[in-house]
Parts: C-alpha cells; sequence; structure tokens
C-alpha cells in the first residue's frame, strides 16, 4: 500500500498491490514538466484510487499527464489504452521500501548531468 498527495494536498492517492517497474524517465516532456528527469512506478488502474481534482494535459498522442491544478505537482502519466498509471515516486510519502529498476530516454537526458550507479539504462523505453 502506497501513498502520496501533490505539494499542497488538494490531490491524495493510494496505490494497492506491488509497485512495478519504478523507474526514472530523462525525456524531454518529463524533464519539462518537472524541472529535471521523472521518477514513476506503474500500478493497474484498478489499484489505484485518487481523490481531489486532477488536470491533464496531452504532450502527445501516446499519453496524457495528471497534474494538480493547484499547486502544479505533476503526479501521474497515463498511455493511451494502458492499463496501468504511473505515478510519481516524489509524491509518495514515508519510506517507499523502492529502488529505481531502469533509467529510460537517457538519450534525451539533460546535459548538466551524470548518470551514476549501476542502474540499467537504455537510450530509449524497450
Ligand atoms: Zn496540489
Ligand atoms: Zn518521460
Amino acid at each position: 500500500m502506497y501513498q502520496g498527495s501533490c505539494l499542497c494536498g488538494s490531490v491524495t492517492f493510494t496505490a494497492r498491490g506491488a509497485a512495478r517497474d519504478p523507474a526514472a524517465c530523462h525525456c524531454s516532456q518529463c524533464r519539462k514538466q518537472s524541472g529535471h528527469f521523472w521518477a514513476a512506478m506503474q500500478v493497474p488502474d484498478a489499484d489505484l484510487s485518487v481523490t481531489g481534482e486532477v488536470r491533464w494535459y496531452a504532450a502527445t498522442p501516446a499519453a496524457r499527464r495528471g497534474f494538480c491544478p493547484t499547486c502544479g505537482s505533476f503526479l501521474f502519466w497515463k498511455g493511451h489504452d494502458d492499463p496501468d498509471t504511473g505515478i510519481a515516486l516524489g509524491a509518495l510519502d514515508g519510506p517507499t521500501g523502492l529502488t529505481l529498476a531502469r533509467h529510460i530516454f537517457v538519450a534525451d537526458k539533460g546535459d548538466y548531468y551524470e548518470i551514476h550507479g549501476g542502474v540499467p539504462q537504455e537510450e530509449q523505453e524497450t
């Protein structure tokens, strides 16, 4: 069970079940929206409950991005026809017990940082 919220607390969420594929995305869209790279885990929609108003923005037809309309926290990523929702790891409350499994879209990462450590890196996403 995971609990989280946006910065102002208007949006809260609970995710049941096991977190899948905690990953950091370095694509330019996630960097623009978050201000750096963005890390998320995947949760089946049936295991996710959200309270509060979420505003969605589709940067491409492939996916939409959910954020709090009050404080702007980037909370969710939802692929078109995807049964899962990506949930921002940074929005989770308390210790998560999670470890990043991979970095994706590293070909698009900013030039002002390096990715250190042994976590696998993927140029795009597989
Ligand atoms: Zn908020
Ligand atoms: Zn991304």
